[in-house]
């Protein structure tokens, strides 16, 4: 029942697609991790000390999208975030980090190509706002 809902905000498609072109290099970021599933690189206005975005390259506008054979993918951007978490020293139990993905209105999501926030670097305060 949630599959395949038209992105209530400013739905982008895979054509015009901020995500997909930075995946592209048509638009430059500052990549910091790169493999055959995903892309990772620096927010470009950073909420706290680390804010690196992991995407797939596949473009998914939502979560309401991610189906049964993207499980595989979006597994795989958790093992990318925790893998820099880790290079960064956020893995340390005194340190720590916040993973999250926003879908829609509510949660403020503008970009619709899925991607996971990794934020560390600084106490994160819960809930959110
Ligand atoms: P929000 O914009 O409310 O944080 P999202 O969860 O959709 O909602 O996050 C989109 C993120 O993409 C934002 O953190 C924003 O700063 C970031 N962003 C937008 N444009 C770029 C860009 N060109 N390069 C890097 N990050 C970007």
């Amino acid at each position: 029942p949630f599959r395949g809902a038209p992105a209530a905000g400013k739905p982008e498609n895979m054509s015009d697609c901020l995500f997909c072109k930075i995946r592209d290099g048509l638009i430059p970021a500052k990549v910091v991790y790169r493999d055959d599933m995903c892309v990772a690189f620096e927010d470009i206005n950073p909420q706290a000390p680390t804010h690196v975005l992991f995407i797939p390259h596949k473009h998914i506008p939502t979560v309401n999208d991610i189906t049964a054979e993207d499980r595989e993918l979006v597994g795989h951007l958790f093992t990318a975030a925790a893998k820099v978490a880790q290079e960064r020293g956020h893995a340390d139990p005194n340190d720590g980090y916040r993973v999250v993905m926003n879908t829609h209105a509510h949660a403020g999501q503008t970009v619709f190509h899925i991607h996971l926030h990794l934020l560390a670097g600084r106490p994160l305060g819960w809930p959110p706002g």
